[in-house]
């Protein structure tokens, strides 16, 4: 059994409230990479700092073996905080609203444990802690910075993500977990007049208008009802004025997907929709396109029923359970180097079991419980904290020589 000790947890609720207060968007994790890499030095780890832009990685290694990646992204997001926690974010219209700030500290910790306590093993820890997740760039940054050539290929590659279910619990499924995600802008170009003389114009606020409503069949009418996948236009910008038709209206998509197949349909429905739509106004040609977009994270068999085994050595029962495909995407999935690195990627309760359970009784844990993203999603510390140390530690010594 692996057992975070007490003056640990308490070294990592210090480091875990410092980072919550001042959280950086991607790309720009200086003050939090500095952090990191101080904390990994004074374990004695080799650390190099501006892998891909922001990310660091520290190196644990310890006579012959494999090797064992475990990963925490760093960024925040641009929202503001409305926790109202003592430890909420000083800088303004950024928050750590998705919890990496969580996994930070988990691994950490994890290094900690792995360096000082847990020490009878054998083999070599990557301890990479990647920059920008949130826009889907961090992973590929390190990648074409060299990871896997400059630190080698690991044999295993883990990750988690703290979430809205009961703290301590924890979340896993094998093959499939997440989901693809595609970010799409569309620029609508219409011809700008007089709000008085719709007649000399043509009005891209009508064609936009018009074109969310007909993506919104692309779910509902084109896709099989066995086929989960999630269409939202996020953001819809035009105009500056009421008396003036704009010259041009952009919006913004993210498509969540599973297949492949499904994915290039619902694509190529989003494009002739939108071309559609512009030709039924008379309008020029529009523009459609793809920003970023990542794979589905899909759970190694192997590496997971590994990983399954040790949790359920490590943890009562009742704290382990399946997960549902999740429509949530991330780019841990292209640590897997297109399948060829096997990963497993889990996922760890952050909420307040009693509120949780509160919520799930009257049926409104989608309304009650916030989740990531939202301005008040903010994870307890007992027992998330130890619970995502102790599930990294016992995914990489199930897998370094014992
Ligand atoms: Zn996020
Ligand atoms: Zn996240």
């Amino acid at each position: 059994m692996i057992a975070t000790p007490l003056d640990l947890l308490t070294e990592l609720t210090e480091l875990y409230q410092d980072l919550h207060r001042h959280p950086e968007l991607s790309f720009e994790e200086h003050r939090t990479a500095a952090r990191v890499a101080a904390h990994l030095r004074a374990l004695g780890c080799e650390t190099v700092e501006g892998v891909g832009g922001t990310g660091v990685v520290g190196v644990l290694a310890r006579g012959d073996g494999p090797t064992v990646l475990l990963r925490a992204d760093i960024d925040a997001l641009p929202v503001t905080e409305k926790t109202g926690l003592p430890y909420a974010s000083v800088n303004d219209g950024v928050a750590h609203a998705c919890g990496h700030d969580m996994h930070t500290t988990w691994l950490i910790g994890a290094a900690t444990m792995l360096a000082r306590h847990c020490t009878d093993w054998s083999g070599r820890v990557l301890l990479v802690f990647q920059p920008a997740e949130e826009i889907g760039r961090g992973a590929r940054a390190m990648l074409d910075d060299g990871l896997y050539k400059r630190f080698g290929t690991p044999a295993v590659a883990f990750g988690q993500h703290v979430g809205p279910r009961p703290a301590g619990r924890i979340g896993y499924r094998n093959g499939v977990t997440m989901a693809a995600g595609d970010a799409i802008r569309i620029r609508l170009r219409g011809k700008g007049g007089h709000g008085s003389r719709p007649e000399a114009a043509v009005d891209p606020v009508v064609l936009a208008a018009a074109t969310v409503l007909r993506l919104q069949t692309v779910v509902s009418r084109e896709v099989a009802a066995t086929d989960p996948v999630v269409l939202t236009v996020g953001s819809m910008h035009a105009g500056t004025k009421e008396n003036i038709i704009p010259d041009e209206a952009e919006l913004g998509l993210t498509l969540r997907s599973f297949e492949p197949a499904v994915r290039d349909r619902a694509l190529a429905a989003i494009e002739r929709i939108v071309r559609g739509e512009a030709a039924t106004s008379g309008a020029p040609e529009p523009e459609v396109e793809l920003l970023y977009s990542f794979p589905a994270l899909v759970n190694d068999e192997r590496a997971g029923d590994a990983v399954l085994a040790a949790f359920t050595a490590q943890f009562d029962r009742e704290r382990l359970v399946p997960l549902p495909l999740i429509p949530a995407s991330e780019d841990f999935g292209l640590l897997t180097d297109a399948g060829r690195v096997p990963a497993a990627y889990w996922f760890v309760g952050g909420s307040d079991p009693d509120a949780y359970a509160k919520a799930q009784a009257a049926g409104r844990i989608a309304e009650n419980i916030p989740t990531n993203h939202s301005p008040y999603f903010a994870p307890v510390l007992d027992p998330t904290l130890a619970t995502g140390v102790e599930t990294l530690v016992a995914a990489a010594l199930a897998r370094l020589v014992r």
